[in-house]
This record gives structure tokens, C-alpha cells and sequence, in this order.
């Protein structure tokens, strides 16, 4: 191998893409390299790319511009979603030597051995289909909270998503490898998971994707058992897979934590239908209003997608007032963007730029009103922190169980331990 010992890492996108980088970063470093910032110096830089995030190209560029710039003799490697759906448009960028696709990128130690900086860039990618097998990540940061990857890859098909034609259809760990891999967590003083995945609730495909072996609940089960962790969250839940028995063992576990992210996408059975999304909206208002019946302090948080082709003003209107009524407590709310090779390209009228984001501002404002209500409603209530080692400006954070953000002066012996807190 060539002197190269240092590496440095960047991640644009998701949490998933968070724990695959701290993943890959650790192969590297089991064979030698020493972890670098990506401001610093390093000998091989490793871009962990997402298709999601506007302008992907762009900011590649952006950041291979930039290393280029302070170390022109270091190996630049692109990795992600973006170099799975466009390899050869990340290969063409000046200074990049090596394009890994999804099925390629944990066989990373390999590929930078084998690598020397060249003129033209190396593209190491497969199929999409014939993507198989399951690679275990998870982050660790300052030990406090940890993102565990279940699942990857998703099997559903909608219209405006790109996901499944970068990750591949649905997979997914063991539920004994997954307890395995919480209970050495544990014994690192970890003592917050947040289970990961791309369909998570899709969770018991096995590394091979085919049949169902385990389900989602059955995993929920096998962790509230496992001793040393102390708060469990699931990052993301399809409405349709979020099952009255999840909901029930969350109600009554002390570990699990009460709170749910489901993403609904649209409050118009109309917009649902284009979007290929498999449940309509009165489905998702039962949801809540079960998880609300058991647990009255449970958060739950709602992804709404605004200017989805086709969404008139009433269809707008229809989702605004759904999500008026409905008891979610916050909502994360995306800008419609056209994404190459999705079904959703076909669908007309396309809604004008300035429309999306007057309706994203509407629905952050209405997203701003929840959480401010949902706070209000916990005022003179003692719930659970878990403080954060992270702190700025003498300040730390941390959040009760059901997902309020405290702020307040710096304590060391707080850090990484769960507080009595009255709001
Ligand atoms: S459920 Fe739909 S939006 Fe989510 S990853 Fe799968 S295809 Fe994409």
C-alpha cells in the first residue's frame, strides 16, 4: 500500500448515511489509518454522498474543489446514494479517483489499497438488483446516543422517491444480531439507541431480502430486555407498518421511548394515491389517535412533502386542515424537488417553485405552533433528560423522553446521564 495513513470523512443526507460513515471510518481505522477533520490534512478523503439533498452534484463538486485545493496528491473516494445513481456523472468531476457503489462501499479497505491517484477515476458499482446482504453501522459520537442501522433498502415504490434504486430492496439484521450488537453498545456507557433504517417498520426481510423471517415488533421485544440501555427511539415509522402491537409494547415498555416520527407526506388521499403511498389519510389519523389514547405524553412527529405535482390549492388546503386537527406534536416539512428516473416526473401539473415554498412557510409556521402547544401541555411536568456531552457556548442539551429539547449552563456530571427534569 502507498504511505496512505490518515483519512478524513464527510456525510451529506441522513442519519443512516451518519452510522455508514462511523462504520466505514472504523474498517479503516481497524487496518491502520488515523481519522482526520475533513478541514485537516489527510492522505485519503471519503465523501459519504445522499441522494436526497438538493443539488448532490453540486456539493460534490463543491467539497472536491476544496481538497483539491489544500492536497492535490490525496485520494478522494465518493461513496452514497449519489454514487450508486450517478457514477459515472461523479467520476467525470476533476480529482476524484474512486467511485463506490452500495454494494461496494464496506469493501472500502480493500478498494484504497489497491488505489493510487491516476487521471482518470475508477468506478467500482453493480446493479441495484443485484444488490443482497446486509452490513450492520452504527454511529458513535460522544457515546451518549447511537444511530443503529437495522435496516437498509426499501421495497416500496413511490413516485417521487429514488431510495430504492440506490439502496436496493428491503433488508435487513437479525434480531439476535441486533440484541448482540445493543448489549456491547451498552457496555461502551452507551445509553440511548435510535434503531435506523430506510422502511424500518419493513424490519425481518434477513440479509437476503426475501422472505419475512422476524418483524419489527418482534425486535422491539428482544431490546426491552436487554440491560444497560436505558432509552430506546425508533427514528422512523411507515403508518400502514406501525402495528397496534408496536404501539402497545411501546406504551408499556420503560425503555422504549414515547415517541414516534411517521411520515405521512400528504393530508389528501388524492396527492397519497399519486404518490403511491399505501395507506390513505384516515388510516394515519387512527394511528395517532390510538398512540395519543394509550400514551396522552407521547410526541409524534409527521415528514409532509408540499407541491407534490398535481397538489392544487384545495388539495393544499385538505392537508393543512388534516394536519390542523390531527395531535402530532411537530412536523418536518420537505419542498417537492424533481428527482431523475421517478414515476412522479410524469405527473402534471407540476406546481410552481414560488407555490412550494409559500406552502413549506405555512406549514413550518403551522409545525412551529404544534411544538409550541405540545410544550405548553408538558408546563409544570417531570419527565427523564438524557444530557449530551456537546456543548456551546457553556450550554448543554438533552431531551426528556418524549422528545422536548432542554437547554441549560453547562454541568460536567450531568453529561451522559439522565436527569429529573420539570418543565
Ligand atoms: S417508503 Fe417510499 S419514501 Fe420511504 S424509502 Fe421507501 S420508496 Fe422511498
Amino acid at each position: 500500500m502507498a504511505a496512505a495513513k490518515t483519512v478524513a470523512f464527510h456525510t451529506l443526507g441522513c442519519k443512516l448515511n451518519f452510522s455508514e460513515t462511523s462504520s466505514i471510518s472504523r474498517l479503516l481505522e481497524n487496518e491502520g489509518f488515523e481519522k482526520r477533520a475533513f478541514d485537516e490534512q489527510a492522505d485519503v478523503y471519503v465523501i459519504n454522498t445522499c441522494s436526497v439533498t438538493d443539488n448532490a452534484d453540486k456539493e460534490c463538486r463543491h467539497l472536491v474543489r476544496r481538497i483539491q485545493r489544500k492536497s492535490p496528491e490525496s485520494l478522494v473516494v465518493i461513496t452514497g446514494c449519489y454514487a450508486q445513481l450517478k457514477p459515472k456523472e461523479i467520476a467525470a468531476i476533476p480529482g476524484v479517483d474512486l467511485v463506490l457503489g452500495a454494494a461496494e462501499k464496506f469493501n472500502i479497505v480493500q478498494h484504497v489499497k489497491e488505489l493510487s491517484k491516476g487521471d482518470s477515476a475508477k468506478i467500482c458499482s453493480c446493479d441495484i438488483d443485484e444488490i443482497n446482504g446486509f452490513n450492520p453501522s452504527f454511529s458513535v459520537n460522544d457515546r451518549t446516543r447511537t444511530f443503529l442501522k437495522v435496516q437498509d433498502g426499501c421495497s416500496y415504490n413511490c413516485s417521487f422517491c429514488t431510495i430504492p434504486m440506490a439502496r436496493g430492496k428491503s433488508r435487513s439484521d437479525t434480531v439476535a444480531n441486533v440484541v448482540k450488537t445493543a448489549e456491547a453498545l451498552a457496555a461502551t456507557g452507551v445509553k440511548e439507541i435510535i434503531l435506523t433504517g430506510v422502511n424500518l417498520g419493513d424490519f425481518g426481510k434477513g440479509a437476503a431480502g426475501s422472505a419475512d423471517q422476524e418483524n419489527f415488533s418482534d425486535l422491539v421485544k428482544a431490546l426491552e430486555k436487554v440491560t444497560g440501555i436505558e432509552r430506546y427511539r425508533i427514528s422512523s415509522i411507515e403508518p400502514n407498518l406501525l402495528t397496534d402491537e408496536i404501539i402497545e409494547v411501546v406504551a408499556n415498555s420503560s425503555t422504549f421511548m414515547p415517541h414516534f416520527h411517521i411520515p405521512l407526506q400528504s393530508g389528501s388521499n388524492k396527492i397519497l394515491g399519486l404518490m403511491r403511498r399505501r395507506y390513505k389519510k384516515e388510516l394515519y389519523a387512527e394511528r395517532v389517535n390510538l398512540i395519543k389514547t394509550r400514551m396522552p405524553h407521547c410526541a409524534i412527529g409527521a415528514d409532509v412533502i408540499v407541491g407534490f405535482p398535481g397538489e392544487t390549492a384545495e388539495d393544499f388546503k385538505e392537508t393543512f386542515s388534516f394536519l390542523q386537527e390531527l395531535d402530532v406534536s411537530y412536523l418536518h416539512v420537505f419542498t417537492y424537488s424533481e428527482r431523475d428516473n421517478t414515476k412522479a416526473l410524469e405527473i402534471k401539473p407540476v406546481v410552481p417553485i414560488n407555490t412550494r415554498l409559500e406552502r413549506n412557510k405555512t406549514l413550518r409556521n403551522l409545525s412551529y405552533m404544534k411544538m409550541q402547544y405540545f410544550t405548553q401541555q408538558n408546563v409544570g411536568q417531570t419527565r427523564k433528560v438524557l444530557f449530551e456531552a456537546y456543548s456551546k457556548n457553556a450550554m448543554m442539551e438533552g431531551y426528556t423522553d418524549n422528545y422536548i429539547r432542554i437547554s441549560t449552563p453547562h454541568r460536567a456530571d450531568w453529561v451522559n446521564n439522565i436527569v429529573n427534569w420539570t418543565i
